[in-house]
C-alpha cells in the first residue's frame, strides 16, 4: 500500500472555514491531487451538553472565557495518531508558544502530519497542555481572535516543503531563510520601468557572476534587516555588532560560487 498522504488534522471551534486559503493555488491543487490531507475536528462535537458547550469563565476570576481541559481532551483523543510525537506532533497555537520558523516547517514537512489544536477566547486551560504533552507554537509577537488563521499558516508552510507540492522545487532552495539569509530582490520584464532598469548584472547571462551578486545582496538585506539571522549565519556571538561580523561574510560568498562549501545545509 502506498506511504498514506501527510495529513493536518485540526481542531477548531470553526471547522466551517476550512480549508479557506488552503483550498487554492498551489497548496489547493496538491489538496486535491492527495498530496496532503486535511481533517476538521469540531470541538463542540465533543460537548456533552445540549448547548454543546466547550467553555467556562477563567478560575481565579478575570474577562473572558477559557476552553475546557475535558472537552479538549475528547477531541485531542479522537484525533490522536498513534504515532510518535516526533512524526506526527501534537500543537496548540498560542502566542506564548515557541516561535514558529522555516526550520520547524521544514521538521513538520518531514513527518507524517501534525495535530493542530485552535484556541479561542482567552485560551485553553493549562491542564491539557501538560496533561497531553501538547506543544505551544506562536506564529509571532501579537495575538489574534484565535488559532485558526495561525493554523493556516503554518499548514501552508509545512505542506509547499512536501515533495511534488511545488511545480518548481527549485524555487525552494533560495528563498529566505533556507541558508539563513533573507532572500536577494528579484526583477522581471519590462528591462526598464518608470526610469528604473534590472541590475545589468542579471541580463550578463554570466551564472557566477550572477550568483555572486544575489549573495552580496542577501547578505547585505540580511545584515541591515535582520541582524538576529546575520549574528547566527555569521557564527558572531549574540551581543556583536553584526557590522563587526561583516569580514566573515567573505567566507560565505565563496560558498555561494561553489569554490567554498560550508558545512552547513547549503
Ligand atoms: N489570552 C491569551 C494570551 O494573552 O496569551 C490570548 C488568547 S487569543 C485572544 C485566542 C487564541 O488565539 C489563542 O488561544 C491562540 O490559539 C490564538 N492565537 C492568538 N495569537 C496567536 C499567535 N500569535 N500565534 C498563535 N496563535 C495565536
Amino acid at each position: 500500500m502506498a506511504d498514506p498522504s501527510w495529513t493536518a488534522r485540526v481542531i477548531t471551534l470553526l471547522p466551517e472555514i476550512y480549508p479557506g486559503a488552503l483550498g487554492h493555488s498551489l497548496i489547493g491543487r496538491a489538496l486535491a491531487d492527495g498530496l496532503w490531507q486535511l481533517e476538521t475536528l469540531g470541538l463542540r462535537d465533543f460537548a456533552t451538553d445540549r448547548h454543546r458547550t466547550v467553555d467556562d469563565t477563567p478560575a481565579g476570576g478575570g474577562a473572558g472565557m477559557v476552553l475546557r481541559p475535558d472537552i479538549a481532551a475528547r477531541a485531542l483523543d479522537a484525533a490522536e495518531s498513534g504515532l510518535p510525537r516526533e512524526r506526527w506532533p501534537v500543537i496548540a497555537l498560542s502566542p506564548r508558544g515557541r516561535r514558529f520558523d522555516q526550520a520547524m516547517a521544514r521538521r513538520l514537512a518531514e513527518g507524517a502530519g501534525v495535530t493542530l489544536l485552535c484556541g479561542r477566547f482567552e485560551g485553553i486551560d493549562e491542564r491539557i497542555l501538560d496533561a497531553r504533552a501538547v506543544e505551544e507554537v506562536s506564529i509571532g509577537d501579537y495575538v489574534l481572535t484565535g488559532g485558526d488563521l495561525a493554523a493556516m499558516v503554518l499548514i501552508e508552510a509545512s505542506v509547499r516543503l512536501i515533495g511534488r507540492v511545488l511545480g518548481n522545487p527549485d524555487s525552494l532552495c533560495e528563498e529566505s531563510f533556507s541558508h539563513g539569509l533573507l532572500e536577494h530582490p528579484q526583477y522581471t520584464r519590462p528591462t526598464a520601468w518608470e526610469g528604473l532598469a534590472i541590475p545589468e548584472v542579471l541580463l550578463s547571462g554570466h551564472h557566477g557572476r550572477i550568483a555572486a551578486w544575489r549573495r552580496e545582496q542577501a547578505e547585505r538585506l540580511t545584515k541591515e534587516r535582520r541582524p538576529d539571522l546575520w549574528r547566527a549565519y555569521a557564527g558572531a556571538p549574540a551581543d556583536e555588532d553584526p557590522e563587526g561580523a561583516a569580514e566573515l561574510s567573505d567566507a560565505h560568498t565563496i560558498a555561494a560560487t561553489g569554490e567554498n562549501k560550508k558545512d552547513d545545509d547549503r
